[in-house]
């Protein structure tokens, strides 16, 4: 090692013994956390590809420094839930949006991690409700945490608050309505969950109505979920949450997922004061000026691209 190096590692070492002394060196998980009182924080805002710095989908509602809402836990959401500061102590609910990996892989180490916090409080955990070919949040669950058959039976307590856990109540929407999945009048935090079509696989988009703010989760959904746009019908929600998944043209997958043109179809009938693309994927990244053009021939509100921690205020 040179002579420079170690003396530029001492200045380092220097400088940071300098600045814990003086209570400047903050933690990456305060450096991360959203500051407005109320926030959505994308924790994840990628896809099921590993291909970079994106977690898999992944968001929080923040409210009075509280991360009360967890919506996704998708693959890597577990270190951006770290990095942001979320306690798991504080959670109102969680809400998954469907069972593919990328929106629930990370579900497990979270509550992995949450063993290890104080709460004992019950816990609403939401999901869809089960199909022949995917379950549902309650057999989720059971398939995560049965002592006997689960993938980490040795977690078994957040079945029925045992062993110092905090009972999980699993919430299954219905398969084909809007449903009011979770709420809490005190806190004036509403969550209807609102079925769409991602090809067999059921899924939900989520409308968070908080204080007096509206922030909507679309989801993975496709350009056949009229339902969902007409749901939102006479409501203007602050954010709008969409997935840049694919981009514009042949040999995507359009049953799982709306192209850009379709995005800006959606986002111009609900006309969100803020459009907050997320589930951004290096396939539509690529094309990304193509895609955005795409969607401002029908949409020209607000729009941003989200990176993992990005927060927004409504
Ligand atoms: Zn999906
Ligand atoms: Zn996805």
């Amino acid at each position: 090692m040179l002579e420079t190096d170690l003396k530029a590692g001492a200045m380092v070492r220097t400088a940071r013994a300098l600045a814990l002394a003086l209570g400047l060196l903050v933690s990456p998980a305060a450096q991360a956390a959203c500051p407005a009182p109320l926030a959505l924080q994308i924790l994840g805002s990628g896809g099921p590809i590993a291909e970079g710095a994106r977690a898999g989908s992944s968001a929080i509602v923040w409210l009075d420094n509280k991360a009360v809402l967890l919506v996704d836990a998708g693959s890597g959401a577990f270190l951006r839930y770290g990095e942001a500061g979320v306690r798991f102590e504080d959670h109102l609910a969680i809400a998954i949006t469907h069972f593919h990996a990328d929106h629930a892989a990370d579900l497990d180490a979270i509550l992995n991690s949450g063993g290890f916090s104080a709460r004992t409080a019950e816990l609403p955990v939401i999901g869809p409700s089960g199909s022949d070919r995917f379950p549902g949040m309650r057999n989720h669950l059971r398939a995560l945490l049965d002592p006997q058959t689960g993938a980490f039976g040795y977690l078994a307590g957040y079945l029925d608050g045992s062993e110092g856990k905090a009972q999980l109540l699993p919430v299954e929407a219905a398969p084909d309505r809007s449903t009011v999945v979770f709420e809490d009048a005190a806190q004036q935090v509403r969550v209807t969950a609102i079925p769409v079509e991602h090809g067999v696989v059921p899924a939900l988009a989520y409308l968070v109505e908080i204080r007096s703010k509206l922030i909507v989760f679309a989801g993975d959904q496709n350009a056949m979920s009229d339902g969902f746009v007409e749901a939102l019908a006479g409501r203007r929600p602050d954010i709008l949450v969409a997935h840049n998944v694919i981009p514009e043209g042949e040999g995507q997958p359009r049953g799982l997922h709306r192209p850009p043109s379709s995005i800006g179809e959606m986002a111009a009938a609900i006309d969100p004061k803020l459009l907050v693309l997320s589930h951004n994927m290096q396939r539509a990244l690529v094309r990304q000026s193509e895609g955005e053009a795409a969607i401002r021939v029908h949409y020209q509100g607000p729009m941003v691209v989200a990176d993992d921690l990005a927060c927004f205020a409504p």
